[in-house]
């Protein structure tokens, strides 16, 4: 490790202690943020551990929604996010305008979303899900009812396969994990007939017919740890892959694709990181009423964990 990290590294450790702050951080995020998170994981995860923390200040080290999800169940916290473009552009493909318009055209439709929303969509839902859950979610609910789901339409379309259940899908999408193909998957394994692919269920449906097994980011961790196999083919967005290697150093592990980036993942810095202590930014909130909806919607997914 540089001497300059070094020393922003041992900044940024004085600081947290001093402001009893934890840092938290998505699987997607640059090695050296992943190097120094308290606690690193998934969406569903990393709300999990928002619930719980007895920090006085969280250091979101993921996207947008993410933070304000924090927020959403931690109102008596600062909420920082360390670049304030971190967007997901899947989140920006629905307005909260435009879902009650299409709630109003499907009356009684039981709504459904994925996290990767913000804060004013999830208020006008009634539950939320992530990728490692949604399908348990979506069989917890009644079976005579319709649900639409948003916004991602490829995470809806497998998750209506495994459910079978009547589903309107909100046509959002993410541009990352789009780039995936199923010819990449078909090559790779080709190229390494003993490796098991693993994919997102945010990617195409071709690609998650050409995978071995689909899951979450969460799941990939622990499904790696547990599995007797040595090698790996990974469908996702390719910052993983450097925490799987660091917790399987005898494996190995290849990218779908080099194309599997989220540019938006890699804003966050460590000298990003080190401000963001240094100067309490960008402080993440929601206003209340909206707040208090959008708690409803996470709530009764974390109620069903
Ligand atoms: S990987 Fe996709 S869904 Fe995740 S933050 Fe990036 S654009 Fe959004």
């Amino acid at each position: 490790m540089s001497a300059p990290n070094l020393d922003i590294i041992n900044e940024i450790n004085r600081l947290k202690k001093q402001k009893n702050a934890v840092i938290l951080v998505h699987n997607y995020q640059r090695p050296e943020v992943q190097d120094i998170a308290d606690f690193i994981g998934d969406s569903l995860e990393l709300s999990q551990k928002a619930v719980k923390t007895e920090a006085e200040v969280i250091v979101f080290c993921g996207v947008h929604f993410m933070a304000e999800t924090a927020h959403i169940v931690n109102p008596g916290k600062t909420v920082l996010l360390p670049d304030n473009e971190s967007g997901c552009p899947m989140a920006n493909m629905i307005t909260p305008e435009a879902l009650i318009a299409r709630k109003k055209e499907l009356p009684g439709a039981i709504v459904v979303c994925y996290v990767n929303s913000s804060a004013a969509v999830k208020a006008e839902t009634d539950i939320c899900c992530t990728s490692a859950n949604a399908v348990r979610v979506v069989q917890s609910l009644p079976a005579d009812k319709e649900i639409l789901f948003v916004p991602d339409q490829y995470l809806g379309q497998w998750v209506n396969e495994k459910t079978g259940r009547q589903m309107y899908l909100w046509p959002g999408f993410c541009p990352t994990h789009m780039r995936i193909l199923g010819d990449d998957i078909l090559r790779e394994k080709k190229n390494h007939p003993g490796a098991i692919a693993l994919v997102h269920p945010e990617c195409r449906p071709d690609a998650k017919a050409a995978a071995d097994e689909v899951m979450s980011t969460g799941g990939m961790i622990r499904f790696v740890h547990e599995n007797k196999a040595q090698e790996f083919i990974i469908g996702t967005e390719i910052g993983i892959i450097y925490r799987l290697k660091k917790e399987n150093p005898g494996k190995t592990f290849i990218p779908a694709t080099d194309k599997a980036v989220c540019p938006n993942m890699k804003k966050i810095t460590l000298e990003k990181v080190l401000r963001s202590l240094q100067e309490n930014r960008y402080i993440i909130t929601v206003p209340e009423d909206i707040r208090i909806g959008a708690l409803n919607s996470v709530n009764r997914m974390l109620a069903i964990g």
